[in-house]
């Protein structure tokens, strides 16, 4: 595949790996690392070829969740895919992505700066949330 041309600029993009910044309505602002894209050197304008968007959407419903689990009280697997906005099979691959990811989430700040696990765990009283952590986290 030979790199692709600014729709804006008609530059030659050039081919990129590294942190960006993703800003979505729904998810909010937060960064991807290491991720394989193409960037107009010119106006800023990039390419993020399918493989890598699929990662950056799984990276944002990660962390989409998360806050969600910290803030709201879900009841129950559809009560919460539907405050996040997913099928209940979406969140269940999310929710099994973060029980991988245990020890990355705990560890490194720098890529969910603003949500930790430690108040989702104190809301261990409540049912869903209890049965919840037993079985992802
Ligand atoms: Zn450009």
């Amino acid at each position: 595949m030979s790199d692709p041309i600014c729709n804006k600029c008609n530059k030659i993009m050039v081919k990129k790996h590294g942190v960006i910044s993703i800003n979505r309505k729904d998810f909010g602002t937060y960064e991807v690392p290491g991720v394989l894209h193409f960037a107009c050197e010119k106006c800023g304008d990039r390419i993020i070829p399918p493989g890598e968007s699929n990662r950056i959407m799984l990276d944002g419903l990660k962390l989409h969740t998360l806050k969600v689990l910290n803030k709201e009280g879900a009841t129950s697997i559809l009560n919460l895919s539907s405050i996040i906005g997913c099928e209940p099979n979406e969140l269940d691959l999310v929710l099994t992505q973060l029980k991988k990811e245990k020890l990355i989430l705990l560890s490194d700040k720098g890529r969910f700066p603003t949500v930790s696990l430690a108040p989702i765990k104190s809301k261990k009283k409540d049912g869903f949330l209890s049965r919840l952590i037993a079985k992802y986290f």
